[in-house]
């Protein structure tokens, strides 16, 4: 793949989410291996590509934008999706974790591995090309293997994969909410951090794996998890990530003396290589705390609706400094992972308040968010948006569609503000094309579903008949 020449022919628009915002109109793209070579007008018949092209895609009335970024999931929850017993709107977090956690410890890697390809293939079809996963569910099944199964299913699907190694180290006894035999010593996490990071680490540019090592929460660690965690990723160059003001202040304060900003300040788990989720309980000056120390927020929109909490006050955080991207969430609390339908709930969201809280972002705002920022948080340089040097990293939106007749003026704010939430037209990740617009170019798809619903089957439904039972 590395040196294929590819041109993309004749594009209706291409949405750069560069610096300048520029928005180019019938366009063309060269693409050199993973790389964008150029961007503009009539670039086919420039003498410099007289050598021809290995590929050229035609996308005559095709809108392009950057790939979608998702910097918070877990991926293994797939498989605990549309169940009437775990009514989360109706539960408190207490019993849900009771419920959710009986399922969780059965889980083994042949789960993991089609929850994941489940994730990421929805992922990819809904244009996003990079996919941060929160792995925290490690059981006597599944021993260490999580990881591995997932790079795998990463590698098959074509898309960019940013694995977090969670870890939860308090045992009950101590005061955590997780089952015992989920949870690790902090030198069991570490040497597997070590070891992945030696196998699937690539820091290079346009690298389609990382390591982000990623303890669950600070209610269930012990705190030298996470400063050995961050000294850990500092001797190595990785950014690293965690919940963080999800419900849990009150509890960090009882133990600890402190909220968990101020804790996680403390303890050195703060910085421009760190992002958290979901941040949806903190006060403007913890939001000032993480503008000040860089420390970037993954908004959550779904689960933050469906769980009836507090709605980000994005404007505020984003004049601290907060660098806010966007994620699915496990699909514990989420149901599907298709990052545009996020981006609209989390638009509409914060339009609700638009009168008490002096306004709202743009449309297009949001698209910044779920692709510049996504790549910010990951510590990727070379993601978010078109330009030459970046990866293509893209997908396609096809505008000759009746439902769109009208609202093409604007290809910037089209997106979020149409609800535009299906397949897209294409979806390319490092030049090549994944998604066709109709299938999963890499693999089987349907072989791998019949698949997955079996194994579903065998781990989860028939262990556990009642949470299924409609
Ligand atoms: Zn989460």
């Amino acid at each position: 793949m590395e040196n294929r020449k590819i041109l993309i022919r004749g594009a209706k628009a291409i949405v750069s989410c560069d610096a300048a915002d520029t928005v180019y109109e019938k366009a063309d793209m060269v693409i050199d291996g993973q790389r964008i070579e150029a961007i503009g007008t009539g670039l086919a018949e420039k003498p410099e590509y007289s050598r021809g092209f290995d590929e050229v895609i035609d996308a005559d009335g095709m809108f392009i934008y950057p790939g979608l970024i998702n910097t918070h999931h877990h991926f293994f929850q797939e498989f605990v999706r549309n169940l009437v017993t775990i009514d989360y709107p109706n539960m408190t977090v207490p019993e849900w974790i009771s419920r959710i956690y009986q399922i969780f410890q059965e889980i083994d890697d042949e789960v993991i591995y089609y929850t994941s390809m489940t994730a990421m293939a929805d992922l990819l079809k809904h244009g996003c090309t990079t996919a941060f996963d929160h792995q925290y569910c490690y059981t006597v099944k599944s021993g260490k293997r999580p990881v591995d199964r997932q790079m795998e299913a990463a590698g098959q699907l074509g898309i960019r994969y940013h694995a977090g190694r969670g870890a939860n180290t308090l045992p009950p006894s101590a005061g955590s909410d997780i089952p015992e035999k989920m949870v690790e010593t902090t030198e069991e996490f570490l040497q597997d951090c070590e070891r992945l990071v030696n196998l699937y680490h690539d820091p290079k540019p346009f690298a389609m794996s990382q390591i982000v090592p990623a303890p669950c929460q600070p209610m269930n660690c012990y705190p030298e998890t996470f400063r050995d965690t961050a000294s850990f990723c500092r001797s190595r160059g990785l950014q690293m990530h965690t919940h963080l003001g999800e419900g849990e202040c009150a509890v960090m304060e009882s133990r600890w003396g402190m909220r968990t900003p101020a804790w996680a300040e403390n303890i050195g788990f703060v910085g421009p290589d760190v992002w958290v989720a979901h941040a949806w309980e903190l006060t403007k000056d913890e939001y000032e705390l993480l503008g000040r120390t860089g420390t970037g927020v993954s908004h959550c929109p779904t689960p933050a609706l469906l769980g009836g909490f507090p709605i980000l006050p994005m404007k505020q955080m984003q004049e601290a400094g907060v660098n806010i991207s966007i994620g699915c969430d496990g699909s514990a609390t989420n149901d599907g992972s298709n990052l545009l339908d996020a981006m609209r709930l989390a638009w509409m969201a914060q339009s609700w308040y638009t009168k008490e809280r002096g306004g709202s972002i743009t449309p297009y705002d949001m698209l910044k968010i779920a692709t510049v920022n996504g790549a910010k948080s990951l510590g990727r340089a070379d993601l978010g948006s078109l330009e030459p040097g970046k990866a293509a990293d893209m997908f396609f939106i096809d505008t000759r569609k009746l439902e769109l007749t009208g609202a093409l003026h604007d290809p910037k704010n089209l997106i979020v503000r149409t609800g535009l939430t299906g397949t897209t037209a294409r979806t390319i990740v490092g030049g090549k094309t994944v998604f066709d617009g109709t299938r999963l170019t890499g693999v089987d798809e349907y072989r791998l579903a019949e698949e997955g619903e079996r194994v579903c089957t065998r781990v989860l439904r028939q262990p556990f008949p009642a949470v299924w039972t409609v």
